[in-house]
């Protein structure tokens, strides 16, 4: 079998739903188990709802729940032959309501509560979509997630408890899948032990999808999204940034991490430690191959995979009193950092003084505060960091003269440089008015037009990675 997720905007209205009924019918010999998320942006007004009736705005409340009642409407109506879902949707609609007014009543939204809000978008879209299928002939069967994905109590980023969960998906969709019906689940929500709804975190669909696909061993799992995979670079910066055909999990991460924003790795981690490939597609374009992101891939037939950015960086210089620093100088520094919840995208230090890049966007005034006893500090904003991925960096001799070459070519200065650990990246801190410049001229050296995309497509790419079909 295989899992195939398909995002907000895949779902997002009747043209886009039946859309995904097309593509789910040309896999169906597959056994596709299909997970949703609720249809695109609704999760945002749910939140918007949740907190007008909390702040005892209950007509602002009503007002969004309205639109969003026309809204699911509307696209049943749009669907062939839907109107079995009708009076489930109806009667799930009027119990957002009450729960709405409930809010609005005690003027307080506990993280439990706002679960339960959230968890309606996924429950209406997961038996809209189930609906079309059928009207589009598929033998399909909605399942409620809230019966199978067991989590923890820790809402709005509640955990799957896995034996339990895996136990209750396995159970929940075995007869169905010998008996070839494609059951469709909601991404995203389940229920704590006692029932209670819970949500994984915003974005959790991707992550639901690798917990059902984990937990009934999956030929792989496809990300069904309205992108046509990851990327070489952003196609903002470089028109021709090209699709990566495979990519390493760690790889990824760490372009997660600088910018990428198609998926969130972490989500698939289940999916991954169970070796089974992660798809990225294209619902508007599904006879493209998407990105395959698998544990171990193939060397790239690239020096790098992907070059990645992430503009909106500070650098904090920490300078010791002392010539020296003295021992215990870093781990004082870290437990700042650490009080202020604040991990450092990347670290330099030198025998007096280390430098810090973080996150720009986060306010610094109490950090530097805090850092002040250390020793000199000193803030640096308008900075961008530079990230290059690829398998083997730490093996290849004169990497760094390449990249660094390609910068000084292009005339931008280079504040900071960290070569991972992890083997998979060079970073380096720029300024960020010299950042698409570099990540231009960084693209034209690494990936020139002539060559083929990032791993020809050939058989041995896809070993290990059953292909799209
Ligand atoms: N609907 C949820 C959200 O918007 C989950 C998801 O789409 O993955 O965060
Ligand atoms: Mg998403």
């Amino acid at each position: 079998m295989i899992v195939m997720k398909f995002g907000g905007t895949s779902v997002e209205d009747a043209a886009a739903i039946a859309r995904v009924a097309g593509i789910v019918q040309q896999h169906a010999k597959q056994k596709p188990v299909v997970v949703v998320s609720a249809l695109g942006g609704f999760t945002d007004s749910l939140v918007a709802m949740a907190k007008a009736a909390a702040s005892g705005n209950l007509p602002a409340a009503l007002k969004l729940w309205r639109a969003g009642r026309q809204r699911h409407l509307a696209v049943l109506s749009g669907l062939k032959g839907s109107s079995a879902a009708l009076e489930q949707v109806q009667e799930l609609l009027g119990a957002l309501q009450d729960v709405l007014r409930g809010i609005a009543a005690l003027g307080e939204l506990s993280p439990r509560t706002q679960d339960n809000v959230l968890s309606f978008g996924e429950m209406l879209s997961s038996i809209m979509v189930a609906a079309a299928f059928k009207a589009a002939g598929l033998d399909a069967v909605h399942i409620d997630s809230r019966q199978c994905i067991v989590t923890d109590t820790n809402h709005t980023k509640a955990i799957p408890l896995f034996e339990p969960t895996n136990a209750r998906l396995r159970s929940a969709l075995k007869d169905h899948l010998a008996k070839n019906r494609v059951p469709v689940l909601g991404g995203f929500i389940g229920a704590t032990e006692d029932g209670t709804p819970s949500t994984l975190g915003r974005g959790g669909s991707d992550f639901s999808a690798a917990i059902v696909g984990a937990a009934l061993g999956a030929r792989r799992i496809e990300i069904w999204t309205d992108v046509e995979g990851m990327l070489t670079t952003d196609p903002r910066i470089c028109k021709d940034a090209r699709r990566i055909e495979v990519i390493g999990f760690e790889e990824a991460s760490e372009l997660a991490y600088f910018g990428a924003k198609v998926i969130h790795p972490a989500t698939l981690i289940p999916a991954v430690e169970s070796n089974i490939p992660v798809y990225v597609l294209n619902s508007r374009n599904p006879e493209s191959k998407g990105t395959c992101i698998q544990a171990k891939a193939p060397h790239s037939t690239t020096t790098f995979r992907a070059i990645a950015l992430k503009k909106g960086t500070k650098i904090l210089n920490i300078k010791a009193p002392r010539l020296l620093i003295a021992h215990g100088f870093l781990r004082s520094l870290f437990e700042v950092f650490e009080k202020h919840s604040l991990s450092p995208d990347l670290v330099n230090t030198s025998e007096v003084s280390v430098s810090v890049a973080i996150d720009g966007s986060r306010d610094v005034k109490a950090l530097v505060n805090d850092l002040r006893p250390l020793g000199v500090v000193e803030v640096e904003s308008g900075k961008a960091i530079v990230c290059l991925v690829g398998d083997n960096i730490r093996g290849r001799i004169g990497i760094c003269a390449d990249v660094f070459q390609a910068v000084a070519k292009a005339k931008v200065n280079i504040h900071m440089v960290s070569q991972g650990a992890s083997e998979i990246n060079i970073s380096f801190v720029i300024e960020e008015s010299d950042a698409v410049r570099a990540v231009q001229a960084l693209h034209a050296h690494f990936f020139p037009e002539e060559q083929l995309p990032v791993s020809a497509v050939g058989d041995d790419v896809y070993a290990g990675c059953a292909g799209v079909a």
